[in-house]
């Protein structure tokens, strides 16, 4: 049977070359030619006179960005609390408080008018503002970030963008992680382009740049010997990972496509389903990439309020008879992220939020998007799934 995955790396066949000349120069560290040009082929795509940083993670470039907002020790820093981990568990690292707050039915992230409810009241509650905004583009989809940006300006609050699964999404023709003071970029093995396991800061100029860098490498000092007056991490791309960057970027346009193609062949399988809705953008002037194809399931169950029995918000009954049956075919798919507010591990952190993600992630499934997945296992995977609903 063939198994078919969510979203696999891809290789264009350019990587060997870089890699190889990672050898052949001896640069087989976390600096040199390929980093150097990686950094350079990410700085155009992006555009807007934006500086990047390669690192180790994504998660790294979190925590970087939010060293770069001055986050430390007894801070609060508002975060979409619809999302993977990654995006809040950074704030815990440097010893500070996420402040979850809930997304809007339409894009699925962050909600400007929670988020200006939790500003004000956080502002109220502990006398001192949140130290930024981290809002997310859940599964490559845009979030309303003009509306965003305008309370970031009015409150004087910076924001951090969690572009993670977004690489290339566009909003009004830019660039989404472009928009705040600090974006960030995944190149993990599932996302859109990957270096195996990689990341990025965007920053807003070359001191920014040159900051994030110092924090990069070990905080040292401008000395012939090591001075610490900071304390750093050791989050710099290695330059044989960076090769494989490079040979991603000659096809990243393609990928995105490719993700872009496959979500229109769901969105017009599922156009007349009473059951299926697929999540598209609302406005004309998104331009998700499709990272990962969702969809939810509109029933009076699935739509019905949930009652917590104690055991934690869980995926309805219609998804999980889904996977099931998708898996039993060879074929993956996994639940939207179950919202931060909700996870124990956060039960402590002060939330603003109305119920919104908390549905979604009981209605809603990712599905096989990326590049290794062809037009019959897109075919395939909507007949079991119109075949599930029928029932
Ligand atoms: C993947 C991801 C990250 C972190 O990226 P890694 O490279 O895996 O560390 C951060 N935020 C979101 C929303 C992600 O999906």
């Amino acid at each position: 049977m063939r198994k078919v995955y969510l979203c696999l790396a891809h290789m264009s066949g350019n990587e060997m070359k870089y890699i190889q000349e990672a050898f052949d120069t001896n640069w087989v560290v976390p600096l040199g030619p390929n980093v150097n040009a990686f950094e350079e082929d990410l700085e155009r795509f992006i555009g807007g006179g934006k500086k990047v940083v390669a690192l180790a993670s994504g998660t790294a470039a979190v925590h970087l960005g939010m060293i770069g907002l001055g986050v430390g020790k007894g801070d609060e820093i508002i975060c979409q609390s619809f999302t993977f981990a990654a995006s809040c568990n950074p704030a815990i690292y440097l010893g500070a408080t996420p402040v979850f707050v809930g997304s809007e039915e339409k894009t699925w992230n962050l909600d400007p008018n929670k988020l200006e409810d939790a500003i004000k009241d956080r502002i109220k509650v502990t006398g001192k503002k949140p130290k930024g905004i981290v809002p997310v583009y859940m599964y490559g989809m845009p979030a309303y970030i003009d509306e965003i940006m305008e309370i970031s300006q009015r409150y004087e609050i910076p924001v951090l963008e969690d572009s993670a699964e977004a690489f290339g999404s566009l909003y009004k023709g830019k660039v989404v992680g472009t928009f705040g003071k600090y974006g960030i970029m995944s190149f993990n093995g599932n996302k859109m382009i990957t270096t195996s396991g990689g990341g990025a800061l965007i920053c807003p100029d070359e001191e920014t740049k040159r900051q994030a860098m110092f924090y990069a490498t070990q905080a040292r000092e401008d000395k012939p010997y090591y001075l610490h007056e900071k304390i750093g991490y050791n989050y710099r791309l290695s330059n044989v990972c960076a090769g494989i960057g490079r040979g991603q970027m000659t096809v990243a346009n393609d990928h995105i496509r490719h993700h872009q193609r496959i979500a229109k062949m769901y969105e017009t399988a599922f156009a007349d389903n009473e059951i299926v809705r697929m999540h598209v953008a609302p406005e004309s002037y998104m331009e998700p990439n499709y990272w990962l194809s969702t969809i939810t399931f509109e029933t009076k169950e699935t739509n019905a309020p949930y009652i917590d029995e104690g055991n934690g918000i869980e995926p309805c009954e219609m998804v999980l008879k889904t996977m099931k049956a998708l898996s039993e075919e060879g074929i993956e798919s996994r639940p939207l992220w179950r919202p931060m507010h909700t996870q124990p591990v956060y039960k402590d952190a002060p939330s603003y939020v109305d119920g919104t993600c908390e549905k979604l992630f009981r209605k809603g499934l990712c599905l096989p998007s990326g590049p290794c997945v062809t037009d019959e296992d897109v075919e395939r995977t909507i007949n079991i799934i119109k075949k599930v609903v029928k029932q």
